[in-house]
C-alpha cells in the first residue's frame, strides 16, 4: 500500500468508481469557493496546470484536447451546415474555441453558471481563452438550465453540454426536461451533443441519459468514446442526439481542414469513434 505525499501528489478518489487517479504536483496556485462550487488550481510535474471542480479533475494543459476536440467536431461536422450553437457549461473555455474553429458558424453563446471557474481559466489556462474574443462569441454566466427552457424555439443549429458530472448544478442537465427544452430550441436536423461520462464505468447512467433523449423525441443517438487520461478508468464519451431526421455522415471534406488544428480529431478517428465496441453495443442493442 503505497501512502502518497499529499504535498507532493494530487488524488481523486472516485468513491462511485472505486476508483482513484493522482497526478504529482509542484504547488497548489489558488483555490476559490463560488457560489456554487469549489475550484481549485495546481502546477502539476508533468501535465501544466491543473484544474479541480469539487474535488473532481477537470483540466489538464498536456491533455484536454481529447475532450474539448471530440465534444465539438464529430456533432459539428455531422451537421450539414451548423450557424448558431450554444455551449452548456464549458467554462474553462477550451470548447468555444474548437467551435470558433468552424468558419461556417455565425455566432456561438457558452452559458455557465460559475464566473470563476472562467476567471481562473483566464488566468491559468489562457490557452484555452484565446478564441474568447472573436465577435462571434459571447460568453454568458447563468444556469444553463433556465437558458435552454427560455430560448426561442427552432433556433440553433447545435447545443453543446459541456457540463460537470450529474451532481451539484449539473444534476438538472441529465433529465427529461432539460432535454425538452434542447429538443424544442434546435431546428430541424439539429444536434444535441453531451459529455456523457464513462462507457466503462457508468454505463447505467449512459442507458438512462440516451432513453431519456429518445423519449422526449430525438430520432438517432450516437455514442463517441474516446481517451480522456485524467477522467476515471480513462475512457469517456460523448453522445449525439438529432432532431427529425437519422444521422447520414459528417462532412468529410471540412474535418481534414479542421484536423490541421488538431491534436486528436481527424476523419478517420470520426469514423473510428462511430464504429461502437461490442460491450456497449450489446447494451445499446438490448431492448
Ligand atoms: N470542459 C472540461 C473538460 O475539459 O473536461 C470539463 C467540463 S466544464 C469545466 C464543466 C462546467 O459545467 C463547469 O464550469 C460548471 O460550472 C458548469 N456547470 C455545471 N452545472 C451547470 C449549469 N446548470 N449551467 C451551466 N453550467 C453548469
Amino acid at each position: 500500500m503505497v501512502n502518497l505525499d499529499q504535498s507532493k501528489w494530487f488524488t481523486e478518489i472516485s468513491e462511485r468508481d472505486g476508483s482513484a487517479f493522482s497526478l504529482r504536483i509542484n504547488k497548489k496556485l489558488e483555490e476559490k469557493q463560488s457560489p456554487f462550487q469549489k475550484v481549485e488550481m495546481f502546477e502539476t510535474t508533468d501535465f501544466g496546470n491543473l484544474m479541480i471542480i469539487d474535488g473532481c479533475t477537470m483540466v489538464t494543459s498536456r491533455e484536454n484536447f481529447f475532450y474539448h476536440e471530440m465534444i465539438s467536431h464529430p456533432a459539428l461536422l455531422a451537421h450539414p451546415a451548423p450557424k448558431n450553437v450554444v455551449i452548456i457549461g464549458g467554462g474553462d473555455c477550451g470548447t468555444l474555441r474548437e467551435v470558433l474553429k468552424h468558419d461556417g458558424v455565425e455566432t456561438v453563446t457558452q452559458i455557465d453558471i460559475d464566473e470563476v471557474v472562467t476567471q481562473m481559466s483566464l488566468k491559468y489556462f489562457p490557452e484555452l481563452c484565446e478564441s474568447n474574443d472573436d465577435p462571434r462569441a459571447t460568453v454568458m454566466f447563468d444556469d444553463g438550465i433556465k437558458y435552454m427552457r427560455e430560448l426561442a424555439g427552432e433556433s440553433i443549429d447545435v447545443v453543446i453540454v459541456d457540463g460537470t458530472d450529474p451532481v451539484g448544478p449539473g444534476e438538472g442537465l441529465f433529465n427529461h426536461a432539460f432535454y425538452t427544452s434542447c429538443l424544442k430550441a434546435l431546428r430541424p436536423g439539429g444536434i444535441l451533443v453531451q459529455q456523457s461520462e464513462s462507457p466503462l464505468m457508468h454505463m447505467p447512467l449512459l442507458v438512462e441519459m440516451r432513453n431519456a433523449m429518445l423519449d422526449v423525441g430525438f430520432n438517432d443517438l450516437q455514442t463517441l468514446p474516446f481517451p480522456q487520461p485524467i477522467y476515471p478508468s480513462g475512457l469517456w464519451s460523448v453522445t449525439l442526439a438529432r432532431k427529425s431526421q437519422a444521422f447520414d455522415g459528417f462532412r468529410e471534406d471540412t474535418a481534414s481542414k479542421i484536423a490541421l488544428q488538431s491534436e486528436y480529431y481527424n476523419g478517420a478517428i470520426h469514423h473510428g469513434a462511430l464504429s461502437t465496441p461490442n460491450f456497449m453495443q450489446r447494451v445499446f442493442n438490448k431492448k
